[in-house]
């Protein structure tokens, strides 16, 4: 079969002909319809230090996806054949303790699709069928195909309640910005979100932020007492992972605030302890979505009205793959969808 895959230690991916993969008894083959490059796609693409540590070569990256049931093990229940699903691409063990409460998202022994092992960007799939979501009828195949960075805006998001509250956040790429969209679609305030990049700021507006704020020309302060606000934000949502961003997010956050971090730093950061402290800030880790809690809420919040199509700025058949990387390497889009259909 055509696959995406790391061939070379060095910068780039390249399309090779690769295996088919074997389905196990618990496992689905899935026909790929669609994928979605992922920023960690992109520093598997890059080579930076963590991809080197972390990826083997050769490898099928990819986990971002949509495709068709097309075969079953026999230990299956709950699909069928022609099922379109995505799915989780944590892969559980299923006897940590974790696991063993129904905790799933927290396993201790998480293995990643197209990280750790064999992924989406490929003609088919293989993974457990525990792993997979059956997309409802009226969600289009571009939406499912985004459910994974989606869902990681949905946990991060629901995290804590937002009705009526004052959000911050920080980092408006594609999941900072699907963030914005859900915290005013279950009922937040004002959604404040910040970066540096024109173009995502502007997409961030257009999705429903009440203010979308360049911090390199403009004080969050200043945004702040335009609003009206004069406490501070009640829940903040880290989605950067840049240590200036989340310092500036402790620096306006209201006493008693929330901050949900999924943003990843790209090593230590200094924090300043006493805003913690002092302020009685809650703040929670995210990994991933919540198995499959948010898998749910993801289906249903679309099914409520929110829509999120704007973030898929850019769309390309599959063999123009390099021109897909070049663009979400660019900063010029939001979620870019590489169609093997
Ligand atoms: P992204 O890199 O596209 O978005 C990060 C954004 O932060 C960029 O648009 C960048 O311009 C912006 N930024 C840079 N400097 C800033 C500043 N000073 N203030 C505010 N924003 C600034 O990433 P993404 O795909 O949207 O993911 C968001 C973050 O979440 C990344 O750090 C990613 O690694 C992380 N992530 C974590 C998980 C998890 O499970 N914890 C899962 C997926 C992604
Ligand atoms: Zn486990």
């Amino acid at each position: 079969m055509k696959a995406l895959a790391k061939t070379k230690s060095k910068v780039g991916i390249w399309m090779t002909q690769a295996e088919k993969p074997v389905m196990g008894h618990n496992d689905l083959l899935i026909k790929i319809r669609k994928t979605a490059i992922c920023g960690t796609d992109m520093h598997i693409y890059n080579w930076d230090d963590w991809a080197k540590a972390t990826i083997p070569v050769p490898m099928v990256v990819g986990h971002e996806y949509v495709g068709e049931v097309v075969d079953m093990g026999q230990e299956v229940r709950g699909f069928t054949v022609g099922d379109r699903v995505s799915g989780e691409g944590h892969i559980t063990c299923g006897h940590c303790r974790n696991c063993r409460a129904g905790r799933v998202h927290l396993c201790r022994n998480t293995v990643g699709v197209g990280v750790n092992r064999e992924g989406s960007f490929a003609e088919y799939l293989v993974i457990p069928a525990f792993n997979a979501f059956k997309i409802p009828d009226n969600i289009s195949d571009e939406l499912a195909s985004i459910f994974d960075p989606f869902g990681n805006a949905v946990h991060t998001a629901l995290s804590f309640d937002l009705v009526g509250e004052d959000v911050l956040i920080t980092g408006a790429g594609p999941i900072g910005i699907m963030a914005a969209a859900v915290a005013k679609h279950v009922g937040a305030r004002h959604v404040v979100i910040t970066d540096v990049n024109p173009y995502r700021l502007e997409l961030a507006k257009k999705m429903g932020a009440t203010r979308a704020v360049d911090v390199s020309k403009q004080k969050l302060k200043d945004v702040m007492n335009e609003l009206g606000m004069t406490e501070g934000f009640d829940v903040g949502l880290e989605m950067s992972g840049v240590p200036t961003a989340f310092n500036d997010m402790l620096n306006n956050m209201n006493n008693g605030g929330k901050i949900a971090m999924l943003g990843i730093p790209p090593s230590d950061m200094a924090v300043d302890w006493n805003q913690v402290i002092f302020k009685g800030l809650v703040i929670k880790g995210i990994y991933g979505r919540e198995m499959f809690e948010t898998w749910y809420k993801m289906a249903s919040l679309i099914q409520s009205g929110l829509d999120i199509s704007p973030i898929i700025t850019h769309q390309f058949p599959i063999d123009k793959f390099q021109d897909g990387f070049d663009t979400m390497g660019s900063g010029q889009s939001g979620k870019v969808i590489l169609n093997w259909d």
